[in-house]
C-alpha cells in the first residue's frame, strides 16, 4: 500500500532545525513542532538565518509535512478581554512564524468559555479568528482541534467545530485536526472497526473529510465519555491498537498525516516504535 505520512511531536531544543534531525532518526514523514515555547505569549522574531537553516534542512530530509501547534495559553474566546486582545496578537505571531518557516498548518485549540457559554463563545472565536486573518500573513491555514471536552473548553461536538468554521469569514483558511485520543474522551466510539467507520462518517458529514489536515494518533488512559485528555502509547488504552490499525487501513483517511502526542520518553524510542509499528499495518 502506499506510504503514509507519520511522525511525532518532536522537540526543538537547540534550534528549530534541531527537529528535523530528530524527526528523521525516528523514521518521521511528518512532525509537529512548538516555533515558541508553548506556555509563554510572545518569544523573540525567528532570524532570517535560522529559518534558512530550518527550511534547508527540511528540504534535504524524508519530512514531507510539518505542523505547528499553537501555544496553549491562547484562548480566542476568553471572555476576560486582556486575554482576549492577548490571545488575538499571539496567535497573529504564531501564523507570521509558520509563514517565514514554510509551513501552511497551524493547530489551535479553540478556546474555552470559562462560565460565559457555548454558543457565544463560538461566535466570538469566528470573529477573533477573522480579525487575526485579516492582519496576518497569507498562505497558513489554522486546524481547529477537536477536545476532550475537559473544563470549559469547546469544540468537542464535531457540530461546534463546524460552527466556528461556517462564522468565519475565511473559510479557506480554517480546517480541523482529529485528535483520536480527545474525541474518544469527548464520547465518539472508536475501539471498534464499525465504531471507528461511524465516527469517521459522522466527521465527514458534519466536518468534511477534506478540511481534516492532520491527526494526533494517542490512546486514550480514561474511558469514552469521561472527558479528560489523557494520552496513552498506541494499545496501552482503552482504544486498543485494533483501532489503530483500521485507520491505517482506511482509504478515506490514508492521505491524512498522522502526529504521535504519545507519553515517549527523551530518547523517543516509544515513537521510534510506534511509527515502525503503524507502518507495518500497511506493508
Ligand atoms: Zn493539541
Ligand atoms: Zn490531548
Amino acid at each position: 500500500m502506499k506510504q503514509q505520512l507519520i511522525g511525532s511531536h518532536i522537540s526543538t531544543t537547540g534550534g528549530l532545525h534541531n527537529a528535523i534531525e530528530r524527526g528523521t532518526s525516528i523514521g518521521a514523514t511528518a512532525i509537529q513542532i512548538f516555533t515558541k515555547s508553548n506556555r509563554q505569549w510572545f518569544e523573540k522574531k525567528i532570524s532570517d538565518a535560522d529559518a534558512t537553516l530550518f527550511k534547508t534542512a527540511w528540504a534535504n530530509s524524508p519530512i514531507k509535512e510539518i505542523v505547528v501547534h499553537a501555544a496553549y495559553l491562547i484562548n480566542l474566546g476568553s471572555s476576560k478581554p486582556e486575554v482576549e486582545e492577548k490571545s488575538i496578537k499571539a496567535l497573529t505571531d504564531e501564523i507570521n512564524r509558520c509563514a517565514q518557516l514554510g509551513i501552511r498548518y497551524l493547530v489551535l485549540h479553540p478556546g474555552s468559555h470559562l462560565g460565559a457559554g457555548v454558543e457565544p463563545c463560538l461566535k466570538q472565536i469566528a470573529r477573533n479568528l477573522d480579525t487575526v486573518f485579516e492582519q496576518a500573513a497569507p498562505d497558513v491555514m489554522v486546524l481547529l482541534e477537536t477536545m476532550a471536552g475537559q473544563g470549559s473548553n469547546v469544540g468537542f461536538a464535531f457540530e461546534q467545530l463546524h460552527t466556528m468554521r461556517t462564522l468565519t469569514r475565511h473559510k479557506t483558511r480554517v480546517g480541523f485536526c482529529v485528535d483520536t485520543c480527545h474525541i474518544f474522551s469527548a464520547g465518539y466510539n472508536i475501539n471498534t472497526e464499525a465504531s471507528w467507520q461511524e465516527t469517521i462518517t459522522a466527521i465527514d458529514k458534519v466536518l468534511g473529510l477534506e478540511h481534516v489536515k492532520a491527526f494526533h494518533v494517542n490512546d486514550s488512559q480514561t474511558a469514552c465519555g469521561s472527558n479528560k485528555d489523557r494520552h496513552a502509547p498506541l494499545g496501552e488504552g482503552l482504544i486498543g491498537l485494533a483501532t489503530f490499525k483500521h485507520m491505517m487501513l482506511d482509504q478515506h483517511v490514508a492521505h491524512i498525516p498522522k502526529i504521535l502526542e504519545t507519553p515517549s520518553d527523551p530518547a523517543m524510542l516509544l515513537w521510534a516504535k510506534e511509527i515502525a509499528l503503524l507502518n507495518s499495518f500497511i506493508q
